[in-house]
């Protein structure tokens, strides 16, 4: 690596942590390679940092830039909205549209509500799921990330497989310290993609589970698909229990489609949560629901509330992103290079011998060294050699081929077959070494 090849950001990291803590505004910043790097402008796949050095983006700004940076339909719609003002403590027209675009596209969305992200809506949704049932627990899986506030800020970290415990009864390790000690008890954990588990735990404790929650994909570690059956398994638990079934689509949400995960895998949730893709970079998230579920919000007996929410320039954001993908239906050229990619790493390593694993669905790819053929859950993607894929995402990162540090590359709508073969061909250099 070129010494100075990220100096002015080194600079600028230095003098930032005298005024942020650690100099960043979210903790995943931090974990960008060599450092917390600044940027300067982003357009279309192409990402500039303060040093001058372009990358091609598989980040998309973690998830929600589906159509690629700054683009210009979006800018325009935002621009245009916010002349007629910014925030009105009240109802606006295009709120009432946006919904009904959703309500049309997603199979569960019945009723929802908005939001300002992700973490706030799995609140929301868990709120609902306790009013509805009367019951105060959750379940929910290893591995799988539902934001960072209290009660989900646990089970998305172990020290080593070896310390998780049985499968039936894994250990439960918090991400932060700080965390209010009853919020351990307010969910049962379980290793992912494991229906027998799950009927287990529900014989045992289905008077106290009010709502189960899981990411469709478990695209938060590694990027492993749903076992054939078991997304269907888990509803039919949830049937026969009186539980809320909750999907967590933020990121599956308009990336595996419009109508999300829940279309592509013809299973219908209580509840879900959508974000990231649903804005293009602008802070705005929806729980949806049947209306029977969200009945609890629209009684006020759960209540839901914001300031910030269905601010103008989010709202114009969403329905203006949301309109341009039902009208250029990106997603069979976005599934296609999504293979595209992941065809093409597997066939690299095996040329060259490497224990590269790559897997995923759609515009999602994920990267990991391991001897495991497949992975089915959090431990087995514990098991990755980490020191291996932070070597060949930094030799990625210092070619111009930004992904995300855990090995996740996200496909928008305006990549195209040369940006794949540039990433492949990149790729090829540092895994022949
Ligand atoms: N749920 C999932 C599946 C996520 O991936 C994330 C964020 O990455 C969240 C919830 C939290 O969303 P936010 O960061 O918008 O609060």
């Amino acid at each position: 690596m070129n010494e100075n090849r990220y100096k002015h950001s080194k600079e600028w990291l230095e003098r930032a942590k005298n005024v942020l803590a650690s100099g960043v505004s979210s903790e995943f910043r931090k974990y960008n390679h060599p450092h917390a790097l600044f940027y300067t402008h982003a357009l279309g796949t192409r990402i500039y940092d303060m040093d001058g050095n372009e990358y091609l983006d598989f980040t998309l700004s973690q998830g929600p830039m589906i159509l690629g940076h700054s683009h210009p339909e979006i800018l325009k719609e935002v621009h245009q909205y916010t002349q007629s003002g910014q925030l009105y403590a009240g109802q606006h027209i295009k709120e009432i549209e946006l919904a009904e675009t959703l309500q049309r596209l997603i199979p569960s969305a019945e009723l929802m509500r908005f939001c300002l992200d992700g973490s706030e809506a799995v609140q929301t949704a868990l709120r609902v799921a306790r009013s509805k049932t009367g019951k105060s627990k959750f379940l929910r899986f290893e591995g799988h990330y539902h934001g960072w506030l209290d009660n989900v800020c646990y089970g998305i970290s172990a020290p080593a497989v070896e310390d998780m415990g049985a499968r039936e009864n894994p250990k439960v390790f918090p991400w932060s310290q700080g965390l209010p000690p009853d919020s351990r008890n307010e969910f049962h954990l379980l290793p992912w993609n494991d229906l027998e588990l799950v009927k287990l735990a529900l014989s045992k404790h289905h008077q106290e589970v009010a709502a189960i929650i899981t990411e469709p994909v478990m695209c938060n570690s590694g990027c492993i698909p749903p076992k054939e059956g078991y997304l269907q398994g888990l509803r039919d638990l949830c049937d026969q229990y009186g539980i809320a079934l909750i999907f967590d689509e933020v990121i599956t949400g308009f990336r595996l489609g419009l109508g999300g995960a829940q279309r592509f895998f013809g299973v219908t949730p209580d509840l879900s949560i959508f974000a990231k893709a649903i804005g293009s970079g602008y802070p705005i998230s929806a729980i949806v629901g049947k209306k029977e579920w969200m009945e609890e919000i629209a009684s006020a007996r759960v209540i839901h509330a914001g300031t910030m929410n269905t601010c103008n320039p989010t709202v114009a954001a969403a329905l203006a992103t949301i309109n341009i993908l039902e009208r250029d239906q990106p997603y069979d050229k976005m599934f296609e290079l999504g293979e595209r990619l992941r065809s093409g790493l597997r066939e690299i390593s095996s040329r060259y011998r490497k224990d590269l694993l790559v897997q995923g669905i759609g515009p999602v790819v994920h990267t990991g060294f391991t001897q495991l053929k497949k992975a089915n859950d959090f431990r087995d993607v514990l098991q990755f050699d980490q020191g291996k894929l932070r070597a060949f995402v930094a030799g990625l990162h210092d070619a111009g081929i930004r992904v995300i540090g855990r090995g996740l590359w996200y496909i928008s709508a305006v990549h195209d077959e040369g940006d794949i073969d540039s990433a492949l061909e990149v790729s090829e250099k540092i895994l022949r070494q």
